[in-house]
């Protein structure tokens, strides 16, 4: 049987910090992956639909409250039930919790990788303990990972740098950074990919753009080194109303279509 990949929508930007708009981007993401612009290959040889499946449950019924996370965490285990890998489209970063805590529901803990600007560790921000710059917080508390590496982060303050070493992060430093600073990770393996870890020249559409980011070469070069069974992933944090030409949406399509290729070469 070919492997299946299951996009997953989550147009909710109800915990972002500063800008609305990620809610805007499963729409984007979606219209950019299925534009005749491109076609459907991807970097290691693989083809969508020819060698993977990739499905789409569409947006899930989002409504800004904290009945949210139940309803991802739902959708997410109804997915990974049917024998599909979740990757879920955000939205901004407060859904990896509950889209983690469904995975960690049926795979036990994980191997976290997580490609971000931010650390996304407070233990709460401006109150919010759900805020997108929380989940990882939620996730280390909740004892979900037994592993979380961290590329591109480049705004760690005083707390996030205590919470990183309360919880044990492994923060991969940017100074003279390669893509095998990154450890090759052992299973079971998710990925989450805030947008905003990539260079703003390159990934302008988001709501806290951060100069000095990773290449989006860089990136790849990293996922390509992983070789442990990927059993989710998200990329989050696309703000349409800052993009450039679809730019950004553009981007998010192609690490669609190269996790969901990533997933399939990995296997189970
Ligand atoms: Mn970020
Ligand atoms: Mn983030």
């Amino acid at each position: 049987m070919r492997p299946t990949i299951q996009l997953v929508g989550l147009p909710s930007d109800s915990n972002s910090s500063f800008e609305r708009g990620p809610a805007l981007a499963p729409a984007a993401i979606r219209s950019a992956l299925w534009s005749d612009r491109g076609n459907l290959a991807c970097e290691n040889g693989m083809e969508v639909g020819q060698d993977f499946d990739l499905t789409d449950r569409g947006d899930l019924p989002l409504r800004e409250t904290a009945d949210d996370d139940a309803l991802i965490r739902t959708a997410i285990s109804e997915t990974l039930g049917a024998g599909a890998v979740p990757l879920a489209l955000g939205g901004d970063h407060a859904m990896t919790h509950p889209v983690v805590q469904a995975v960690h529901a049926k795979h036990g803990p994980l191997t976290i990788l997580h490609f971000d600007a931010h650390p996304d560790l407070y233990a709460d921000f401006a109150g919010n303990p759900r805020s997108h710059a929380s989940p990882f917080a939620r996730i280390m508390e909740g004892g979900l990972a037994r592993r979380l590496v961290q590329v591109g982060i480049r705004t760690l303050n005083r707390h996030c740098r205590e919470q990183a070493a309360r919880f044990g992060v492994e923060i991969v430093p940017l100074a003279d950074f390669t893509p095998a600073s990154v450890p090759v990770l052992e299973g079971p393996l998710y990925i989450s990919i805030d947008l905003d870890g990539i260079d703003p020249s390159e990934a302008p559409g988001v709501s806290h753009p951060e100069p000095g980011g990773l290449t989006v070469r860089e990136v790849l070069a990293v996922l390509r080194r992983q070789s442990a069974p990927v059993v989710g992933a998200d990329i989050v944090e696309l703000n349409p109303r800052f993009d450039h030409n679809d730019r950004t949406a553009i981007l998010a399509a192609k690490l669609v279509r190269e996790l969901a290729a990533l997933i399939a070469r990995n296997g189970a």
